[in-house]
């Protein structure tokens, strides 16, 4: 079975395209590479000892994309391409609105003309805004998400269920992602964020190689036992392995299906800052700011549905996520620079 992996050059992708590979699937890339390196690639293909068909195209160009659906002809799309900035997307709505939007409408309409009617989708926890229900199960309603990133999320979610309602023929998995941090155990592949870093795990492992000085925390009088935010933080390489799970749904051809991602377990960012002090043994100096606009205090998975359904667990533990992470960026302080 060939998976065409949208955005598979990037942080989730390059550790799924592993995993693929493992399982005995064959993959081929598309990626613009607006914010990776085709160096990602090389590395999943010394770790597999299979190399990774690279296509350079944006998913925008229709055209471009119809070529690589005729030559490799795969039986389904792991779709990761698209911009996850908050910050970013507030500054910049069109963008996002027309990469993520726009991009995955020329790349369902690729897929149609090719008859090839089986994805998988990146989505988010974020699509449940504030959440009605802590742990989060799948049922919990869909909420008010704070920033276009959101909306992308969580209105592609509604496009490609209302596809699938359309036409039966198309199975759509929807796996919405708690927090994602770690590091291919290798330490060859990992996050490699543009500029600062807005996200919490590729912040504190900067500050530990001493690219930054300190690590602001974002607010300590939330109604969380220490008082900063609670997130299910998830190893990347689970969440690679959930996706290879998630194929059995296109395979058994059952139309629509949403699965949480995430472990069940909730970490502060104090927890995170202490755990990854304990697991390398190097400190994290931090200052405690004012709250981030749009954070919300609490964010944790019930992930019993992966479980009983596709037969998928997160296997690893928080002190594995932040060894894991530093040893990546310990042995790549510029990424893929050097
Ligand atoms: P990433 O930026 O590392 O990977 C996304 C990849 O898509 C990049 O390689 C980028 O170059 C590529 N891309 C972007 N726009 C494209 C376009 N128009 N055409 C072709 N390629 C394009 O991000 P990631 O962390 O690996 O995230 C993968 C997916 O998972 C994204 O859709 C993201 O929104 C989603 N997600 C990520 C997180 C997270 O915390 N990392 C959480 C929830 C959901
Ligand atoms: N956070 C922080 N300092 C940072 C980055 C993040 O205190 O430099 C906090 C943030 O306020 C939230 C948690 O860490 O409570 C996770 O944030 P991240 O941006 O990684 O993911 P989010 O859950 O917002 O998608």
């Amino acid at each position: 079975m060939k998976i065409l992996v949208t955005g598979g050059a990037g942080y989730i992708g390059s550790h799924t395209c592993i995993e693929l590979q493992q399982n005995g699937y064959d993959v081929a890339v598309i990626d613009n590479l607006s914010n990776s390196s085709e160096e990602s690639l090389k590395r999943v293909a010394k770790i597999t000892g299979k190399e990774v068909p690279f296509y350079k195209v944006d998913i925008l160009d229709k055209e471009e994309m119809d070529k690589v659906f005729t030559k490799e002809k795969p039986d389904a799309v792991i779709h990761f391409a698209g911009l996850k900035a908050v910050g970013e997307s507030v500054e910049k709505p069109y963008e996002y609105y027309n990469n993520n939007i726009a991009g995955t409408l020329c790349l369902i309409d690729v897929m149609r003309k090719h008859n090839v009617k089986n994805i998988i989708f990146s989505s988010s926890a974020t699509i449940y805004g504030d959440p009605a229900i802590i742990p989060i199960t799948e049922e919990c309603p869909k909420g008010v998400c704070t920033n276009p990133y959101g909306w992308t999320k969580w209105m592609l979610e509604q496009i490609l269920t209302d596809i699938q309602k359309a036409d039966p023929e198309w199975n759509v998995v929807l796996l919405r992602y708690f927090n994602p941090i770690g590091a291919h155990e290798s330490g060859t592949i990992g996050e490699n964020p543009n500029g600062i870093p807005n996200n919490l795990m590729p912040y504190v492992t900067q500050v530990a190689v001493g690219k930054l000085k300190e690590l602001g925390i974002f607010g300590n009088d939330y109604d969380t036992p220490d008082g900063t935010g609670v997130r299910d933080f998830i190893h990347v390489v689970d969440l690679a392995k959930g996706h290879v799970k998630a194929l059995a749904k296109i395979k058994d051809k059952s139309g629509l299906n949403i699965y949480n991602l995430g472990t069940g377990v909730g970490y502060s960012v104090l927890d995170v800052v202490k755990n990854f002090e304990e697991a390398t043994g190097v400190k994290v100096p931090y200052v405690i700011k004012p709250r981030r606009a749009g954070d919300i205090a609490t964010c944790y998975s019930d992930a019993s549905k992966a479980k009983r359904e596709l037969g998928w667990v997160a296997e690893k533990g928080i002190k594995e996520m932040c060894a894991d992470s530093w040893r990546w960026q310990k042995n790549n302080p510029n990424g893929f620079e050097n």
